[in-house]
């Protein structure tokens, strides 16, 4: 297990437990340093550091920004990021105005098709925060039109299928702006995830790094070694600083579970080297798993 997780979620966007069970299923694992990441929103943050204040641990104020960059999708993390930032915050209510948007055009679909009941339950599941394809795709599994989340978003809700509605996100200089502003660092989230090649990934981070961006992750839940190695190739060619995170969003998946996560190659620049950790963290605490 690792001492430090740089990525997770709660119900204040698609995870499913609430800071004071996330920082305490952290806590039992081991993880000392633990960053909450909600997708396009910082609503979580003020509960997760009360409770964070009464455990052996330390919260980064953390977000997940949805942005483009040549017309395509991809996640960067903010972490130390000011959550009263106005700049930030005056960002976060234009992406959670697209949200909101989409959201109303997919429930058009949905209905579309006849799946009012999908449309009910995905609502019921986003009572904290705003609707997010996880909340569809989960609604579509207990409504028992599939069986995985993996055949939610292959049937209906990934790029291209019958359900999916392109949202106009910020651009990724906005979203690297926003976090720089805040005082926060951008990291490139979960690399491997965007399907590009090595050249194509090697030309995002150099427009990533050029425009404010400062680290990618380089361990990510359940990543395969030779993901591992061909993003610790990229933080090495490119001069980034390395992160971690595991994603986590649900207890029931447990390849995404916190704190699970591979160490970083030792010549990698960890993004926490320049923090000041607590003195009962010890940083060569990061074991395989
Ligand atoms: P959204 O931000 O509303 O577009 O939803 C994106 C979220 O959906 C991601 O953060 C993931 O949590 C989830 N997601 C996307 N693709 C998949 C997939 N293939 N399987 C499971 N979850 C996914
Ligand atoms: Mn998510
Ligand atoms: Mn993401
Ligand atoms: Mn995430």
């Amino acid at each position: 297990m690792s001492f430090i997780d740089l990525h997770c979620h709660s119900y204040y966007s698609d995870g499913s437990l609430g800071p004071k069970d996330l920082l305490k299923r952290a806590t039992e694992r081991g993880v000392k340093v633990l960053a909450l990441t909600d997708h396009d929103t910082t609503d979580g943050l003020a509960e997760a550091q009360e409770i964070a204040d009464k455990l052996d641990l330390m919260l980064i104020n953390g977000v997940e920004l949805s942005c483009r960059h040549q017309s395509r999708d991809f996640h960067v993390v903010g972490l130390n990021i000011d959550p009263d930032n106005k700049t930030l915050q005056s960002g976060l209510a234009r992406l959670k105005a697209i949200r909101q948007e989409r959201a109303t055009s997919m429930r058009e679909k949905f209905s579309d098709r006849g799946l009012d009941d999908v449309n009910k339950r995905a609502c019921e599941l986003a009572h904290k925060g705003q609707l997010t394809r996880t909340h569809f795709a989960l609604a579509l599994i207990e409504c028992g039109y599939c069986h995985d989340m993996q055949q939610a978003f292959k049937g209906w809700l990934g790029h291209g299928k019958s359900c999916y509605v392109q949202a106009q996100w910020a651009e990724m200089a906005e979203a690297i702006a926003w976090i720089n502003e805040a005082g926060g660092q951008a990291i490139l989230a979960h690399p491997q995830r965007y399907k590009l090649t090595r050249t194509r990934l090697l030309r995002l981070l150099s427009d990533f790094r050029e425009l404010g961006g400062q680290g990618l992750e380089v361990s990510c839940g359940n990543i395969s070694p030779q993901a591992l190695d061909a993003s610790a190739s990229l933080a090495r060619e490119t001069g980034l600083l390395a992160s971690v995170g595991s994603d986590f969003h649900h207890p029931d998946r447990p390849w995404n579970e916190l704190g699970r996560l591979k160490p970083l190659p030792e010549d990698l620049k960890p993004v926490w080297n320049a923090w000041n950790l607590p003195d009962n963290v010890d940083t060569d605490l990061q074991v395989s798993v």
